[in-house]
């Protein structure tokens, strides 16, 4: 069988099998446009289950499009705390805005329209063209191409961008529409969660798709996908300074731009200063002291963090002081700090 007659057979299994055996998720009930464009974003690099609380309070507190346009950027990145990569929230606002301006407060219908607003690449626009609106658009992301890969015995390399194009337009020339069309991207993204696994073997004595499966069929599905070794992470060394006066902690804004923008950090920097370099940049400290380590691990860096508690008798400039409680109650901060959040909660 060639590539191109394995998918037309393929994608209507999938979409049959994923009518009878779908997990019940919020946003799959009523899959408006908005529902499913919200869980799409917050989905990107964040597991189901912790992104379910997030879904639920957020849609509570901004169920349209209209509310999220108008909400205030402290409060959005209150609701997105924890969920990490915030310049996801600040696209979601923007393209809101946009779509009270040009769309009259509606999502656009089709993937090259949503494409079109900030935030929403083809993944995104193709879940919300063919699950809210019955477009006929595959969404490709990693769990598609590995279930591809797969499949057809790809020797490309699934890194490879040309690789997902060539993967987007083979679906595409065979991609059903209407209710179909949901259903086969639901479940393409449902099979490569549950079944044809990304970590250990894949589950192929459940997958409707066994029967047409190259790789199984040659007992090496898990040879594929081919994929490239990724770049190491650049290590970052931090220190991250605690300035306590009273029961007031010094807290910065973040740049606008960049990792983390906009965002509210404990005064931190590269490289670990010992003891007597901090005595001497802190002459009027009251006391200093070594507190907990902390790694965080983002896309393309990690940080290595060393925190130091050092009490002041008067207040510096250029910080913003708050109490414990209120920090927590009112600055976003990242996740990447939580154990200094701890920290200082503790005191
Ligand atoms: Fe993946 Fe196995 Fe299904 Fe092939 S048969 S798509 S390897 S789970």
């Amino acid at each position: 069988m060639t590539d191109a007659a394995i998918v037309q057979e393929a994608l209507p299994r999938i979409g049959d099998w994923y009518a009878s055996s779908r997990r019940v998720l919020p946003w799959r009930e009523d899959p408006t446009p908005y529902r499913v464009w919200i869980s799409e974003i917050m989905l990107q690099q964040t597991r189901i289950e912790a992104v379910i609380p997030y879904y639920s309070r957020f849609l509570a507190e901004l169920p349209d499009v209209a509310a999220l346009a108008a909400v205030e950027e402290d409060r959005l990145l209150k609701l997105w705390e924890g969920l990490g990569y915030y310049s996801r929230a600040r696209n979601l606002k923007k393209a809101a805005q946009l779509v009270m301006r040009d769309f009259g407060g509606e999502l656009p219908r089709t993937a090259a329209e949503l494409r079109s607003l900030p935030g929403i690449g083809d993944y995104t626009a193709g879940a919300v063209a063919s699950i809210a609106c019955g477009q006929s658009e595959p969404a490709v992301d990693g769990n598609v191409l590995r279930v591809l890969a797969r499949l057809l015995e790809s020797e490309d390399d699934i890194l490879a961008s040309g690789t997902k194009k060539a993967m987007t337009k083979l679906l595409r020339e065979h991609y059903p529409s209407g209710e179909a069309a949901a259903l086969t991207t639901e479940g393409l993204m449902e099979l490569g969660e549950t079944v044809c696994i990304p970590n250990g073997a894949p589950k192929c004595a459940l997958c409707p798709l066994r029967q047409l499966c190259r790789a199984a069929g040659h007992g090496r599905a898990e040879r594929y996908p081919v994929k490239s070794p990724p770049r190491p992470r650049r290590v970052e060394e931090r220190t991250v300074l605690l300035l306590r006066c009273g029961d007031h902690w010094a807290i910065r804004q973040r740049e606008k731009k960049g990792l983390l923008a906009g965002l509210w950090e404990f005064p931190n920097e590269l490289g670990r200063p010992g003891e007597a370099e901090l005595r001497a940049r802190f002459p009027q400290a009251l006391s200093l002291a070594p507190c907990a380590e902390a790694k965080h691990v983002f896309t393309h860096v990690e940080w290595h963090m060393r925190g130091w508690r050092i009490e002041l008798p008067r207040e510096l400039p250029g910080f913003v002081w708050e109490t414990s409680e209120g920090i927590r109650a009112r600055y976003s901060v990242p996740t990447a700090l939580k154990t200094y959040l701890k920290v200082i909660s503790e005191q």
